[in-house]
């Protein structure tokens, strides 16, 4: 029985191939981190994430050869493609124009209504959805105003946070648009959290999850494990991103580890190694990098399938035998030796250097479905 709470009831969006909210899986996002105006970069880095398990990528539009670039990059991307607009609402009329599957915007940097209107009508002849996208750096003046005087700095930004979403909120729907979903994100997790959980009590909409400005691993990877694994375990957040100050395929790797971990998202390879210590008979490090490597394209392939495979790679005989037995295949280190393990029963020792060649093939057999 899962310890989590029942996830959150939230309406559906869907961005180009993908759903959003509902009872869709809750899907990995990041952005690319090269200049939007370079197709070839873009393109690569957007290839790259989907190798990874990225569900939809994001693009900074900054300017309009931005704008105009999204039309190649979306025509040739496995991905659906958002847009990231601030400033200017002419920046996301032509990320729409040009294919863009969703759009972000931010309530901090563009106030104006008739703009937001513009960007709505474009948005609902498309059916292209909106993300509120909501950061604690950009609250503006008048979302803050009224939380001033709050003693706790952390109730006071997840307050204007959500007072600033519920601007735009507003606005959407008196546009009668409601393929929205909604972040508020702040580097502060505790700020982030009641931010969320206030506005999963108040609104039906999709959520977003993110710690902002997380930092580098390990840092942001913790800082973002912590508030989003929190927010999740109380069924919360339908999509999200890791943001981290690494390449992006970093950010995917880390969302799925997080879904992983609480069993939310099963799909793809899981690896159990052990910490190593003292006892440990083997390079242990370097034969987890190296499975790590040589199953790589396996665990595209479990993901595409939506299946997954269990892989444990352990250094003695004091958990090893449990671990590597508790796994769909594994191997065991002991004295020169190595035990390899499948579906639970051990099958063959092997001597050391031969062991990482006997799992790899274990592991594609039975994923095959031929073991
Ligand atoms: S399995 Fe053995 S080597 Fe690995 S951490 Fe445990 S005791 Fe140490």
């Amino acid at each position: 029985m899962s310890n989590l709470n029942p996830r959150r009831r939230s309406r559906r969006v869907t961005v180009g191939k993908i759903a959003i909210g509902g009872d869709s899986p809750i899907s990995v996002q990041s952005m690319t981190k090269c200049d939007t105006r370079d197709v070839g970069a873009t393109l690569s880095q957007i290839n790259s994430l989907a190798e990874a398990g990225c569900d939809i990528v994001r693009v900074a539009i900054p300017d309009m050869q931005a704008a105009q670039a999204l039309g190649d990059i979306a025509e040739e991307s496995p991905l659906p493609v958002a847009a990231d607009i601030h400033f200017d609402y002419r920046l996301a009329l032509e990320a729409i124009a040009r294919g863009a599957k969703k759009i972000r915007l931010n309530p901090g940097n563009l106030r104006r209504p008739e703009e937001v209107k513009a960007v709505v009508e474009a948005c609902a002849e498309r059916k292209v959805p909106i993300r509120i996208g909501v950061n604690a750096g950009s609250i503006s003046p008048d979302a803050r105003k009224p939380y001033e005087d709050l003693d706790d700095p952390a109730e006071a930004t997840a307050r204007a946070m959500v007072n600033s979403a519920f601007g735009h909120i507003r606005l959407l729907e008196e546009a009668g648009f409601h393929d929205i979903v909604v972040s508020l994100k702040a580097f502060d997790v505790p700020a982030t959290l009641r931010a969320n959980r206030l506005l999963a009590e108040k609104s039906e909409y999709p959520i977003h999850l993110g710690i902002t400005e997380a930092g580098r691993p390990p840092a942001g990877l913790v800082r973002s494990g912590v508030g989003l694994g929190i927010l999740l375990a109380e069924g919360i957040g339908d999509t999200l991103r890791v943001s981290l100050t690494a390449h992006p395929v970093e950010e995917v790797r880390a969302g799925r580890e997080i879904l992983s971990a609480l069993n939310l998202r099963r799909s793809g390879l899981i690896i159990v190694s052990c910490p190593t210590c003292g006892r440990c008979e083997v390079d242990l490090s370097d034969l987890v990098i190296q499975a790590e490597e040589r199953l790589t394209s396996l665990d595209a392939e479990l993901r595409k399938s939506g299946r997954t495979l269990q892989v444990a790679i352990m250094g003695c005989v004091v958990n090893g035998p449990g671990e590597a037995k508790e796994a769909d295949v594994g191997i065991a280190a002991g004295k020169g030796k190595i035990a390899l393990f499948s579906r639970g029963r051990p099958v063959r020792s092997l001597p050391v250097d031969e062991a990482l060649d006997a799992l790899v093939k274990e592991a594609r057999r039975m994923a095959a479905g031929t073991s």
